[in-house]
């Protein structure tokens, strides 16, 4: 394998086709000078971390509009941060991403540290967004391994073992193809090519780059690969959630415990989820309606079955869970996706009463 010539040959291509992303300093700008900014290459990666660059770049301009550096998301209101995270998923990122910010203002005067060792020291850094940030925004010659970079990998090099088996051979691979010079400009450019032209289901090889040195494309069998394993069939379970509302318009809420999923977000009081029919559990005496409809939501290991019970709820109320946010404070939108999907159900069953 020529690995020069492939790093050449990929830089050629990123110079001319590279992405324009918010937090992204182009080939442009950087042979003018321009250096990325740390905390934008950080906050980009940990949101993007299981989530696709169209859903990021909204959040993304919110929060860089609302906290322009690491200071000051470091004094950021815990729920404001939450709330508007509310959608992205995966809440120990936010709760981490505060973390983060108040270690690298307390610990490190207020600048993230440039090696991935260093980095990795910090809360909710892992080895990927610690490579991330010290090859993208100090140049370091870390080498960056996520899923696009795995499939570009197992097809240039016609690596046939299956995913998740194959990670350590394809990081090794994927090692022997990072330069020391412009890490950070190879690192995306692997990021690219995998999201614009190697893609998972049709490859565009007539258009790569990298056709000539392809093992994959060679033998005919790049679109199948990277293989993986068989998954397991996620499980089912269920539960119910409770929508109070006041009769001053108040809504019953609930922060959740900061372990565990949805953790420390905002949502609708409600049973544990489990696999067999939940015990009722509402969180105020009232007359509780069992409301048509349910919702479904996937989390990563589990399907989850929602039925919803509604209750309008006298003044005075003292709720044995939650509490009351009155109307002109409550937004949807600062609610995770699977509590919204509960609020617009209940919605239009109110509307429709
Ligand atoms: S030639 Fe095809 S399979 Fe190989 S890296 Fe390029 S797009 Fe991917």
């Amino acid at each position: 394998m020529r690995e020069k010539e492939i790093g050449t040959a990929l830089l050629a291509w990123y110079d001319s086709h590279a992405r324009a992303l918010p937090w992204r300093i182009g080939p442009a700008e950087r042979r003018a000078g321009h250096r990325p900014d740390p905390y934008r290459v950080w906050l980009s990666e940990v949101m993007l971390q299981q989530t696709t660059v169209a859903a990021v770049r909204d959040y993304f301009h919110r929060f860089t509009s609302r906290w322009p550096d690491v200071a000051a998301l470091a004094e950021a209101d815990d729920g404001e941060v939450m709330a508007e995270w509310a959608g992205l998923g995966y809440y120990a990122r936010a709760r981490n991403l505060l973390k983060c910010a108040r270690a690298v203002v307390a610990d490190h005067d207020g600048r993230f540290p440039e090696t991935s060792a260093a980095l990795l020291t910090l809360p909710g850094i892992g080895p990927y967004t610690a490579a991330a940030i010290a090859a993208i925004a100090c140049d370091e010659p870390e080498t960056v391994v996520d899923g696009n970079v795995e499939r570009v990998t197992a097809r240039l090099f016609a690596v046939e073992t299956p995913l998740p088996p194959a990670k350590p051979e394809l990081t090794a691979l994927a090692r022997r193809l990072t330069p020391e010079t412009r890490p950070g400009d190879h690192a995306q450019a692997m990021m690219d090519l995998g999201a614009t032209i190697c893609t998972p289901r049709n490859p565009a090889c007539g258009i790569c780059p990298l056709r000539s040195f392809c093992a994959g494309h060679a033998s005919g069998i790049a679109t199948d690969l990277p293989r993986k394993l068989a998954k397991k069939p996620k499980p089912t379970r269920f539960g119910i959630a409770y929508v109070g509302t006041r009769e001053d318009g108040a809504a019953l809420l609930e922060r959740r415990p900061e372990r565990g999923l949805l953790g420390g977000m905002l949502g609708w009081p409600g049973s544990d989820w489990a696999e067999t029919a939940p015990a009722p559990a509402p969180p105020a005496a009232a007359d509780w309606q069992e409301i048509a409809g349910e919702v479904r939501h996937t989390f990563t290991h589990f399907h989850l079955i929602l039925t919803v019970r509604t209750a309008r709820l006298p003044e005075g109320t003292n709720p044995e869970r939650g509490h009351f946010v009155p109307r002109d404070a409550f937004r949807a939108a600062d609610l995770p996706t699977v509590m919204r999907k509960v609020h617009d159900l209940a919605s239009r069953a109110f509307l429709t009463d």
